[in-house]
């Protein structure tokens, strides 16, 4: 469904975006991974059917399903193949729990993958043997997510189902068969469950046999991570399947007489499901990546991910059931079964928050007084995908640390961010001397000709720092759509004077009547012998008082579309001015005016009347990666802990369980931001563009840094009224100065509707 840019674009993104290498940041799957993935679509397709479904209600398991998947060796797939397992990594169990929610399945995957790994690795002969009986199909094995001492009577996953359940009471792991099921309702009425997902109460402390393992209870902590990581992945793509089916139906249906995908009230609320889900699914694919490489904060981001998908799903797959109307709600729709799949997976661990708890305990430390909670992860084997982005970007960022550290400190910090534009021209090229400024320009032009990687790194790094460099960031922009469109001659003129710091770019897009909707410049391009006469007005040209060029777009036909031309126009010269506008959150931006501006046909960018094409590029170029959100949303968390590790007269507001999840939030975000980045980035740099996924790094990191600024400016209220460069004053700094970053390089309605469009595949909204 996912639209992608012509190939045209393509490839030219591929001739020049093509460094990428396989010892880097790789979210390609590997082959027996995409047939495991397809192995399970087609068994779902048959026997998950809504027939099926239906019928495996109100148990929510269906026998014959369960069968088949037994019979492929699915809930083996993490057992050893030694013993009799599959031996595959987490990432193809994150996988195979992903088809199981897409496909709603009536069966216990996730309880018996986990549950059938922990039996083989036990070392114990009962465990082997009641894993035999699993492997054949004979029996199903689940696990207990408390304390069988501590509450002997909870409700299981699977527990309908199951024929034994492994438990941990203190420290001992045990196996409980027989265990006695009890009346889901409070007056015994019957067994029935919010989503039929075969969980069942049981009450562990009554069963006909319990052997104790000599598996330790960390054995029982990993495999429960495991299961949080698998049921994180499986409810969010039941959510995603609810998202797809409310998509394709906000295509057909239609009210007013037209579909009504054509209202934004229905696709953009779509189009933040989508984005929310989509963030919870990659940051689970990043989870199993840090599980994998052992990095220290990999259980904090598993309590991250289980929280956010878990919290996520449901109000997604809500907003999905909204789309259907009256239908959504009666049981002959799927819409009422996503919604209650999503909401019994994830919140038959209890309210998720308290993984967020958890994740806050692992981040910023416990509250005083409290032990820090215990760490046990599975081991992940060769999970195939690869979040890093390798030595290269690894090094660029250093190179970046040690630059700040030499020319930064609190002058320059106040410099940055205070002087409207923070810009110094001899800092600057001394940042291009150092390979810093533009990293991926071309060594043919002067650049050092890092990868796209490199370059967020880069710009992370330095936003990270408080270090907004405006200029080289339109600059940037600017000079790459100049080295795609432009020709030969403008290249060799114009990019090795940028690579040294010594000319600058500015984007002239937005005009007093248009800024949404460019393609109605208005300003005009006339012939002029073998010259143009630009005349009219753009609006918020920013470093506009600074550049020597700027990216113009002109009208020069009347068709709307087909009108536009693109100049890359020389405005150091009459003809050219410039006034200043000021900002709430420091910018310096301007109106430009241009005059019978003269520009040789030579600055021209593509053919008279064709810059509509270009800009779908400059547009994706500009969307492509979240660097400066990501960047201010850790500059925001760091700022906010430096406050809330401060003694106040009540204590540290850190102690506080409303500013733990409020800061926990925030990071949780941060990660969510980076690992769709990584994948915007990664797939931009391989030349496969998915169009919405630039706008879903854009909406997601520019709406977290805004979101979380605001949450967190009420929370340290007073001390957030005062304006300062640490702490609370940074908070309210950031608050501020992250509005401008929901509108600019579009709207956050404007994403919204390209993500609706690319990614869900709805009507435009936007004429
Ligand atoms: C600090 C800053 C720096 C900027 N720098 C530059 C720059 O360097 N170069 C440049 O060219 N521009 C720049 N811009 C301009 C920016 O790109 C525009 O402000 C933005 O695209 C919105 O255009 P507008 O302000 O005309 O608002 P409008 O397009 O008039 O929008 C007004 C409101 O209507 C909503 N809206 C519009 N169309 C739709 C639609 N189809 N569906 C739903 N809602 C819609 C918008 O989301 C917004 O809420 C900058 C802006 C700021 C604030």
């Amino acid at each position: 469904m996912a639209a992608v840019l012509d190939s045209r674009l393509k490839a030219l993104l591929q001739s020049t975006f093509s460094r990428w290498r396989a010892d880097t940041v790789n979210l390609q799957l590997s082959d027996d991974q995409m047939m495991l993935e397809a192995t399970l679509e087609r068994v779902f397709r048959e026997h998950s059917t809504g027939p099926r479904i239906r019928a495996a209600e109100p148990v929510g398991f269906d026998q014959a399903l369960w069968a088949t998947l037994v019979g492929q060796g699915i809930p083996a797939l993490r057992v050893p193949e030694d013993k009799g397992g599959g031996g595959m990594s987490l990432m193809h169990a994150v996988l195979a729990a992903e088809q199981a929610g897409l496909a709603l399945a009536s069966a216990p995957l996730v309880e018996a993958i986990v549950a059938n790994r922990l039996l083989a690795v036990a070392g114990s002969g009962q465990a082997e043997a009641l894993l035999g009986e699993c492997l054949d199909g004979r029996a199903i094995v689940t696990l207990a997510l408390r304390d069988a001492g501590r509450e002997p009577q909870q409700l299981v996953p699977a527990g309908a189902v199951a024929d034994a359940v492994i438990c941990l009471e203190g420290d001992a792991v045990t196996i409980r068969r027989g265990v006695t099921r009890l009346d889901m309702l409070a007056d015994g009425a019957g067994q029935t469950q919010h989503g039929a997902i075969a969980a069942q109460r049981l009450d562990l402390g009554r069963a006909t046999s319990c052997i104790e393992l000599p598996a330790a209870r960390t054995a029982f902590e990993a495999m429960l991570a495991e299961w949080k990581l698998l049921t994180a992945a499986l409810v969010a793509l039941v959510a995603r399947r609810a998202i797809d089916d409310a998509a394709r139906y906000a295509c057909e249906r239609e009210a007013f007489g037209r579909r009504i995908g054509e209202y934004q009230g229905v696709s953009h609320a779509l189009a933040d499901a989508f984005v929310d889900v989509d963030g919870a699914r990659m940051l689970v694919w990043r989870t199993a990546d840090a599980i994998a490489r052992r990095e220290s904060g990999a259980a904090a981001l598993l309590s991250m991910a289980w929280w956010w998908a878990a919290s996520r799903s449901g109000d997604a797959a809500l907003k999905a059931l909204r789309v259907f109307g009256g239908y959504g709600a009666t049981l002959e729709y799927d819409a009422q079964l996503c919604y209650r799949r999503a909401g019994a997976h994830a919140l038959i661990a209890g309210d998720p928050e308290r993984e967020l708890l958890r994740a806050a305990d692992l981040v910023f430390g416990p509250v005083a007084g409290r032990p820090a909670p215990a760490v046990a992860l599975p081991d992940a084997g060769d999970v195939a995908i690869d979040f890093d982005w390798g030595p290269e970007a690894a090094a660029a960022r250093e190179r970046t640390r040690s630059f700040i550290a030499r020319h930064g400190g609190a002058q320059m910090t106040r410099f940055m961010r205070d002087s409207l534009d923070g810009f110094d021209p001899q800092l600057h090229r001394q940042l291009a001397a150092e390979g810093l400024l533009y990293p991926e320009m071309p060594p043919e032009y002067g650049g050092p000709g890092l990868s796209g990687r490199s370059a967020a790194a880069i710009h992370e790094t330095l936003a990270e720092a408080g270090w907004h460099l405006l200029v080289p960031g339109i600059t940037g922009l600017v000079w790459r759509v100049i080295h795609h469109f432009g020709s030969d001659w403008m290249k060799q003129e114009l990019l090795p004077q940028v690579a040294t710091g010594d000319i600058h770019l500015a984007l002239g897009y937005t005009e007093p009547s248009c800024g949404s909707d460019i393609f109605a410049a208005k300003t005009t391009a006339t012939k002029a012998g073998d010259d143009w006469l630009i005349n009219g007005q753009k609006m918020f040209t920013s470093s506009g008082h600074r550049s020597d060029y700027n990216l113009l777009i002109t009208r020069t036909a009347p068709d709307k579309h087909r009108g536009l031309t693109l100049f890359i126009a020389p405005v150091k010269q009459p003809g050219y001015s410039v006034t200043e506008i000021r900002t709430i959150g420091d910018d310096r931006t301007n109106v430009t005016f241009y005059s019978d501006l003269r520009v040789p046909d030579r600055y021209r960018l593509g053919d008279v009347n064709g810059g509509t094409k270009i800009l779908a590029l400059a547009l994706a170029i500009e969307q492509s990666g979240g660097g400066v959100y990501l960047g201010g949303l850790r500059q925001l968390c760091g700022a906010a802990l430096a406050w809330a590790r401060q003694d106040g007269a009540q204590g540290r507001p850190i102690d506080e369980p409303r500013v733990r999840l409020a800061i926990a939030e925030a990071v949780a975000r941060s990660h969510v931001t980076d690992a769709l980045s990584r994948r915007s980035i990664w797939n931009f740099e391989i030349g496969r563009v998915k169009k919405h996924e630039g706008p879903m790094v854009k909406l997601f990191g520019s709406e977290s840094w805004s979101g979380c600024s605001q949450k967190l400016l009420r929370l340290a209220a007073p001390d957030t009224l005062l304006r300062g460069y640490a702490g609370a004053g940074l908070v309210e700094w950031s608050a501020r100065r992250n509005i401008a970053a929901t509108i600019y390089a579009g709207t956050s309605e404007v994403q919204r509707s390209l993500i609706a469009e690319a990614g869900l595949g709805l009507p435009r909204t936007r004429g």
